[in-house]
């Protein structure tokens, strides 16, 4: 279709890793492509989500590592720390990663539209800017506006002493004390930053445990490193109530025996999870049917929703809130469109990485859930003290943990906590993906002295015969 500048075959809504990734693959397919964003290309991940984040940690592994620099020979004299610097390295990072993606859309010819999009039905967009309204068409459109911290009632995000978590990414201090409100990844990764940084960190999670999605023994053994830290966690927590005063926050909850317990803290994080950008996107006007439960866009295997020509990809669309699994489902989407398309997303095996010290990844199954299936399962655990790499490193906590099932032999989940976590987690993926056994992972040599070693171990635990424990 001839590019009139208003006219596509594909306008997407949202420039983040869902609707970026969904724009260029459309153009690597023949299609004229558009993508509507009303802040910067790359959405939360890029500018406030996932990358400065990994900034910040980056910044705070390194102020834990020159804590330590004694053993290595090098004196420092008292380190001093000062979040401020790292969090401007931050926005640095986030800018390079956002023009990257404006750079890739002129590659490409994906015309990036400035402006707030909302459906119009009949295949039509309209994106509200500055200047007024301006009316697109196109054959296929796909929704991809994500999602922003959620806010509850008994503890309202102010900004000011009660962050969400785009507050805790523009702080110049660290807080004296600070309390984070839930243990997902994101309460995680910031207790993390701000302990690095000097805060006496408070954890509060309503369920019994830290990063509760994982496997009952990473989250036992993450509380140890974090309380090992000096941090303070509660589990099975409930929050009464978050009131802002002269003196910073008091926090009244329940303890996990029922007891009511204060606290008053410099700062309040708010991480109990995100709701998704469904509200103002035109979604009602053009008949879009939303779950029943959290308001999500309601799609079917190929992101199909119930009007043709209309399609939502990651966080608005539900399931696990990661830019991974957003982007897969931009490219299962486009290619459908295509006619190209290698079938849907396998979200059976998608990896969730979590990356605050130590670091935390899984796929697959946890032992209980595995269990729960009706699978005959064998568990093989092989701790990182057993791999010399991860010794010489100074970082040999944690281990790294199996679930085979017994009878083909498949590796029904993976869980790693420890050194280089999130980038070994990808060796289980690619095996499962391709349908490996245990002994396959093992037999397939690794290098040594290196961490990916305890990934073979691991599988060889799994089946009984690990060799160095
Ligand atoms: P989450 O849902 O993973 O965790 C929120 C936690 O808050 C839960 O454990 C919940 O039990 C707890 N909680 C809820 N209400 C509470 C209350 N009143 N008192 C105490 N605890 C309470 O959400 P998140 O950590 O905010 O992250 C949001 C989404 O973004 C998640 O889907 C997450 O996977 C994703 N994310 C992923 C990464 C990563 O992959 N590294 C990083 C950031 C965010």
């Amino acid at each position: 279709m001839a590019n009139d500048g208003k006219t596509f075959d594909l306008i997407v809504i949202g420039g983040g890793p869902g609707g970026y990734v969904a724009a260029i693959r459309a153009s690597q397919l023949g299609m004229t492509a558009a993508c509507v964003e009303a802040e910067k290309l790359g959405g939360v991940c890029l500018n406030i989500g996932c990358i400065p984040t990994k900034s910040l940690l980056t910044s705070a592994l390194l102020v834990n590592e020159v804590k330590k620099a004694e053993q290595h020979g090098i004196s420092t004299g008292e380190v001093s720390v000062k979040l401020g610097p790292a969090q401007e390295r931050s926005r640095r990072v986030a800018a390079q990663m956002n023009k990257g993606v404006g750079f890739l859309f002129k590659k490409n010819k994906v015309s990036h539209i400035q402006g707030w999009g909302r459906l119009a039905g009949d295949g039509k967009v309209e994106v509200e800017t500055e200047d007024g309204t301006e009316t697109y068409s196109a054959k296929h459109i796909i929704v991809a506006t994500g999602s922003r911290p959620r806010s509850l009632p008994f503890l309202e995000v102010d900004g000011e002493k009660i962050w969400s978590s785009d507050d805790a990414l523009f702080q110049e201090d660290a807080p004296e004390t600070l309390a984070i409100v839930g243990a997902g990844a994101i309460g995680m990764e910031f207790a993390d930053i701000f302990e690095a940084y000097g805060s006496d960190v408070t954890i509060l999670e309503a369920l019994d445990r830290v990063l509760p999605v994982e496997d009952h023994e990473i989250s036992a053994q993450m509380e140890k490193a974090y309380k090992k830290r000096g941090m303070t966690i509660h589990t099975g927590a409930r929050l009464e109530k978050a009131e802002p005063g002269d003196d910073g926050v008091t926090l009244t909850f329940k303890d996990k025996d029922g007891e009511e317990q204060t606290l008053t803290v410099d700062r309040v994080l708010s991480a109990v999870g995100r709701v998704p950008n469904t509200g103002d996107v035109g979604l009602d006007a053009a008949g879009v049917e939303l779950t029943e439960k959290g308001d999500f866009v309601q799609v079917d295997e190929w992101m199909r929703t119930n009007v043709d020509g209309v399609y939502a990809v990651g966080d608005c669309a539900g399931g696990a809130l990661l830019a991974h699994k957003a982007s897969h489902e931009g490219i299962a989407c486009v290619e459908k469109i295509a006619g190209e398309a290698h079938g849907p997303v396998d979200y059976g095996n998608i990896p969730n990485c979590t990356y605050c010290h130590p670091e935390v990844a899984s796929v697959g199954l946890t032992e209980e859930q595995a269990k729960e299936a009706g699978h005959d399962i064998q568990v093989g655990k092989f701790p990182w003290v057993g791999n010399g790499r991860a010794v010489a490193h100074g970082d040999a906590e944690g281990f790294i943990k199996v679930i085979r099932d017994k009878k083909y032999s498949e590796i029904l989940g993976a869980h790693i906590i420890g050194p280089h976590a999130t980038e070994l987690i990808a060796e289980f993926v690619v095996g499962r993906h391709l349908e490996t056994t245990a002994e396959e992972m093992e037999k397939a040599i690794h290098p040594h002295p290196t961490l990916s070693e305890a990934v073979a171990e691991a599988a060889l635990a799994s089946l009984g015969r690990a060799i160095h424990i």
